[in-house]
């Protein structure tokens, strides 16, 4: 997969994006990472300008829409078509789903916003608009990171155990089961029995319900589209009964 991403700080994808996964993604041809300064396309003049004031008045800077319109049009004539994506707290929330979704792309131009956010217009170049979470962070950099890593770890052949992503958080539409390693006793915690018994049916069980026991306490939202059995259901209603005088009224 082809990954380019467009930003006023192009140096700061560089330790982030080379080390551990996603360094062995791109030595190895899966992720074919570019890094581009919108500078380049920035108005001509010494500043290299790619912002202004806000028309109507307001605080701070906002991003003009020259540099990201010509920047989306030098990508596209260079290669396979691509989905451009907007990094932006108003886009649509990255899950699971779409991750899954975006992993199966040949290509995609991911655009970083700044300072106030960017000129309205760019939303037209873009097919999509992410956002990492209902919150507002500093500019589209680290959004796009997070968005490259959790794609490219779907990549066919990049993690080592093809089945290490099957079973995770939000894969089975619930979050993931309690995982343990040796030893089995520390600090007078132990691992429970089951998980030491050898009997896989009972495991399987026995992670399949702490994973709806764990999402009725921390994510009963995420439970209204879980595929569950009656029976699972039933155990997902008692789950919640039972958290729920240890939640606050915003359901923490
Ligand atoms: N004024 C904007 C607003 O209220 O929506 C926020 C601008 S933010 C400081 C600057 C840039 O950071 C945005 O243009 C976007 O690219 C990025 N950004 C901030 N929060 C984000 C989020 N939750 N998800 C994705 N991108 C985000």
């Amino acid at each position: 997969m082809r990954i380019d991403i467009v930003t006023v700080l192009p140096d700061i994808f560089d330790s982030p994006l080379s080390a551990s996964v996603l360094g062995v993604a791109r030595g190895s041809g899966r992720l074919d990472l570019r890094v581009h300064d919108l500078r380049s396309w920035a108005l001509p003049g010494v500043h290299k300008q790619v912002d202004d004031a806000p028309y109507g008045g307001g605080p701070g800077m906002v991003m003009r829409p020259e540099p990201f319109f010509d920047a989306v049009s030098t990508l596209m004539a260079e290669g396979a078509a691509a989905r451009v994506i907007l990094l932006s707290p108003r886009g649509i929330p990255l899950r699971q789903s779409l991750v899954e979704e975006l992993a199966g792309e040949a290509r995609l131009v991911l655009l970083c916003g700044r300072y106030e956010g960017v000129d309205e217009r760019v939303r037209t170049i873009a097919d999509l608009e992410v956002s990492v979470g209902d919150y507002v962070v500093t500019g589209g950099e680290l959004p796009a990171m997070i968005l490259v890593d959790a794609v490219t770890r779907l990549l066919p052949g990049v993690l080592g155990h093809e089945n290490s992503t099957t079973e995770e958080s939000f894969s089975w539409g619930l979050l993931e089961y309690p995982q343990y390693t040796r030893p089995a006793s520390h600090a007078g915690l132990e691992v429970p029995e089951v998980l030491r018994s050898g009997d896989h049916a009972k495991i399987r069980l026995w992670r399949r319900l702490e994973a709806i026991r764990r999402t009725a306490l921390v994510r009963p939202d995420l439970l209204v589209s879980a595929e569950l059995t009656e029976e699972e259901r039933e155990y997902a209603d008692r789950c919640l009964e039972e958290g729920a005088g240890d939640r606050d009224p915003e359901g923490r």
